[in-house]
């Protein structure tokens, strides 16, 4: 991963001369960015930890040396983008820890609680809204526990479970699986570099979380590590035994102890998949097409409906050539769904109930009103999924700032949460002088309603880039707030989102989280300034 970016510096995703036209007429002419080199970025000099801790690990797994801190500095969110960039972080671990064992672990926490040294858990550092950052909160010593080295892999090919350790990326989590003929169906656009701990502690919502669950609905099981002790729940389907602690150890993001272990729910490998794209008129009847969808039982396993400014954009940052865009746009017209609002759909599984469901999904498209695309779109999508933050990097070159945040309601309040949220993001650029796209999709469908996902685009305002995010942030922080949608659907609290968790949990729900903090890490090292205000 490139340090000031996103994914190998090898790869790139070129933004093309037709859709840097369009945001020089529609953004404004923008002054492409510089970045420091490495050894630019300042960070204070790190405190020395005890012995024991190399004693422990090794001290092969300890890295202090400044790359290994800088990676661990920050998450990648735009505002994280710009001060890596810039070499303006405010602090940095004092050390990079990567524990070999569970035992490894525990030993660390106590050392860490005795001697009073802050821990952040870290995984693959994709963090968006701050969940990595070096907050000490009154400890003098931090180190980055990173746990790339607990990847164990166990199959249960009978139950369909597999027990994962929590420093496992994406890929080869999936590469293992595959070798077993099962996924788990875990695709979120950060899949490449996130990690298995990471995604159980933030509640991760894959691209095709209305077929094969969400992240915290497919485990099983979780074991956590805190600084008081260890707790896991059995490896069992179900439990009627109380509340459930693993809905607990789930998002809790690194605040309660580390997750050492995750059991989850696996599918076998799909044998077809059909990805296709339609054509709805406008983002209201397309949110009433996924809502039928969903609660007839008939949603696709990948569903992601756009408005109408985020279909526009992405025909134009997709690059799709002069030729095909044509046939696209005359094909639209004639079917005079031309500025309408794209789904894309995608059916996963054995062949006959793909085409079975897939059956079933098209008559309710087609009954309200969307123009079918064909498979290609859809290909296209599916190919492409994972290229977002490339484009986002050379966004942020050109000068120009691209956003992203989500949320969730009912069906009932989806389309005033949608109008607060994309005015307030567009008031809050326009109040920084520099009037911006807002665009949103639909995603993550349920039978109640279903989350909406906004990316707003802008000119960047040179050496005012992080106060003009904090007013756009907070702006749509506060729309959501009032509108009671949630904070967060999938992204997590981290360090942006703690401050608004008294409007999403209450008073007494704070209190009580504080409570489970208090016991299991008594001293408080973990994770501090994160989830818990
Ligand atoms: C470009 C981009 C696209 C994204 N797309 C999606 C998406 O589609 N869906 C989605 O849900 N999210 C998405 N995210 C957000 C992010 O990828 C997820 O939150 C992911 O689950 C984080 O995993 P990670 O391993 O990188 O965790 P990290 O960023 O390393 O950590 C995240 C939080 O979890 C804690 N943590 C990590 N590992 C452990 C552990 N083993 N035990 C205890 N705490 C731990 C950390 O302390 C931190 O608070 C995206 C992010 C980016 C940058």
């Amino acid at each position: 991963m490139k340090w000031w970016g996103w994914g190998s510096p090898a790869k790139r995703v070129e933004v093309g001369p037709e859709a840097v036209a369009m945001l020089r007429s529609e953004l404004g002419e923008a002054e492409p960015a510089e970045c420091v080199r490495l050894e630019e970025v300042v960070v204070p000099a790190p405190r020395p930890l005890p012995g024991e801790v190399a004693t422990t690990v090794g001290p092969a797994a300890v890295l202090d040396g400044h790359e290994h801190r800088v990676r661990r500095a920050a998450g990648r969110s735009y505002p994280d983008l710009i001060r890596l960039r810039a070499g303006r972080l405010e602090d940095a671990p004092d050390a990079v820890v990567l524990p070999g064992s569970v035992g490894e672990v525990t030993r660390i926490l106590e050392i860490c609680s005795r001697e009073g040294i802050a821990v952040v858990p870290f995984g693959g550092g994709t963090s968006v809204v701050g969940g990595v950052e070096p907050l000490r909160e009154g400890f003098e010593r931090l180190l980055s526990l990173d746990l790339r080295r607990l990847r164990d892999v166990v199959v249960d090919r009978r139950s369909l479970t597999a027990t994962l350790g929590p420093g496992l990326r994406g890929p080869e989590a999936e590469e293992a699986l595959h070798a077993q003929g099962v996924t788990l169906g875990h695709f979120p656009q950060s899949f490449e570099y996130a990690t298995i701990g990471g995604f159980a502690a933030t509640r991760s919502a894959g691209q095709a979380s209305s077929g094969y669950g969400r992240f915290d609905e497919l485990v099983t099981s979780i074991a956590l590590t805190a600084p008081a002790g260890d707790m896991r729940t059995l490896e069992i389907p179900h439990s009627a035994a109380g509340p459930a602690l693993r809905e607990l150890v789930l998002g809790s993001e690194g605040a309660l102890g580390v997750i050492t272990r995750v059991t989850a729910r696996v599918r076998p490998l799909p044998e077809r998949r059909r990805y296709e794209a339609w054509m709805a008129a406008d983002f209201d009847s397309g949110a009433e097409m996924v809502r039928t969808l969903a609660q007839a039982d008939v949603l696709p396993d990948v569903v992601r409906l756009s408005d109408q400014a985020e279909t526009r954009v992405s025909l134009a940052l997709s690059g799709t050539a002069g030729a095909k865009r044509a046939l696209l746009s005359s094909y639209l017209r004639v079917r005079r769904r031309a500025g309408g609002c794209v789904i894309v759909c995608g059916w996963e599984g054995e062949p006959e109930a793909v085409e079975r469901r897939h059956a079933l999904s098209a008559r309710v498209l087609r009954s309200g009103g969307a123009a079918a695309l064909g498979r290609a779109p859809g290909r296209a999508w599916e190919r492409g999924r994972y290229e977002g933050p490339y484009l986002r990097d050379e966004l942020l070159d050109l000068g120009y700032l691209a956003e992203t945040l989500e949320t969730a309601h009912t069906w009932s309040r989806l389309g005033e949460l949608y109008d607060a949220v994309r005015g307030a993001i567009g008031a809050a650029l326009a109040t920084q002088g520099t009037p911006g796209i807002v665009m949103c999709h639909l995603s993550h469908a349920y039978r109640d309603g279903a989350s909406l996902y906004f990316t707003c685009l802008a000119r960047r305002r040179p050496g005012a880039e992080l106060e003009q995010w904090r007013a756009v942030k907070a702006a749509a922080c506060e729309a959501i707030v009032e509108t009671e949608g949630t904070i967060t659907h999938h992204h997590a609290v981290g360090r942006d989102h703690t401050p608004y968790m008294r409007a999403e949990v209450g008073e007494l729900g704070i209190e009580a989280l504080r409570a489970i903090k208090e016991r299991l890490d008594p001293v408080g090292i973990m994770n501090p300034g994160k989830l818990i205000p």
